[in-house]
């Protein structure tokens, strides 16, 4: 075919290194093109073993009404990205996101603050406001879960409270994500698929045990996608984890990626300091009257051990 020209289009998943994108300008002929990426110039972007993710935009030559040509991505305005310990490299879940999901159940599976806080350490780390959404909730939420919603709260963090199975605080999620892309991240069974499900019809995303959605095989969620949503937003569903790592930042400097920490750090007699043992640390201090969760604080600690872990290696 040929003569076409090249279209800009955004990536809506990747599997095998086969994009589907649409293009910006999408005609009824042409709404979504198959694509592989054409040479090596992607291929040798930055430390990632992937070089497109969705919600990029690329430049894309048609070959015919189904399949193109990916010839160059736009630069990201924001990304989130995962460390994958096995590989270390950085695996990037989503790009050019306004907004970073971290999804976590009030119960069943039990509430993982410790998670979150990872999170929205990677997606300020990409340039990504991060939120949290707290499902489940007819479940019950217990003092130290509600406590520690606070805690994101007064950070500046949105924080939604969903049923998912009730159709709780869904509205809200509408009216927070309109005309926007907003990624959805969480550890398996939380209610992801169910929520996605209740806010879009017609996707049915098998829902349940994991077994039960290997089993089913079509709609297996094994892959980040970008879904465009009715509110005029769209939706970056990603693939249920495990767990989260911490990487790219020097121990000295984490503190700095715990917002709530910063008056307390700014009045910190040692520099550095590790606000672990310093007598006299504002930190310890700060955890000791109130000022700062005491499970952010342990959960700094943790994470501070691991990047010191990896340092030594
Ligand atoms: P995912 O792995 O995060 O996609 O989770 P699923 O959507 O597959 O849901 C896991 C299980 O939690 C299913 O049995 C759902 O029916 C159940 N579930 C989802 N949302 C809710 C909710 O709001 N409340 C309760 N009680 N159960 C829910
Ligand atoms: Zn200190």
């Amino acid at each position: 075919m040929g003569g076409r020209g090249a279209v800009k289009a955004t990536v809506y998943s990747g599997i095998n290194n086969i994009y589907r994108v649409h293009p910006a300008e999408g005609t009824r002929e042409c709404r979504e093109l198959e694509c592989r990426i054409k040479g090596k110039i992607l291929k040798e972007a930055e430390n990632s073993y992937n070089p497109l993710a969705p919600g990029d935009i690329v430049e894309c030559e048609p070959l015919d009404s189904r399949r193109g040509m990916i010839i160059r991505r736009y630069e990201r305005r924001s990304r989130f990205a995962r460390w994958n310990r096995k590989r270390a490299a950085w695996q990037t879940m989503a790009a050019n996101l306004d907004i970073l999901t971290a999804v976590i159940s009030a119960a069943e599976p039990p509430f993982r603050p410790r998670f979150v806080d990872r999170v929205l350490i990677a997606a300020a780390q990409g340039g990504v406001p991060g939120a949290v959404l707290i499902n489940k909730i007819d479940l019950g939420i217990d003092p130290w879960v509600r406590e520690r919603l606070d805690a994101w709260r007064v950070m500046g963090i949105d924080v939604h409270q969903c049923s998912a199975a009730r159709g709780t605080g869904l509205d809200e999620l509408a009216a927070a994500w309109k005309g926007r892309t907003a990624a959805l991240f969480g550890p398996s069974g939380v209610g992801k698929s169910t929520l996605i499900n209740r806010l879009i019809s017609g996707l049915e995303l098998a829902t349940g045990t994991l077994s039960r959605k290997y089993d089913r095989g079509r709609h297996v969620t094994n892959f980040a996608r970008l879904i465009d949503a009715p509110w005029g937003g769209r939706i970056v569903d990603t693939p249920g984890v495990r767990e989260m790592a911490v990487s790219g930042i020097a121990p000295d400097e984490l503190a700095e990626w715990f917002t709530d920490f910063d008056s307390a750090v700014s009045r910190c007699a040692f520099r550095p300091c590790t606000h672990r043992s310093e007598p006299g640390c504002a930190v310890r201090l700060a955890v000791d009257e109130g000022r700062i969760h005491s499970d952010r604080y342990e959960n700094y600690l943790r994470i501070r051990e691991e990047l010191e872990d990896g340092a030594r290696r």
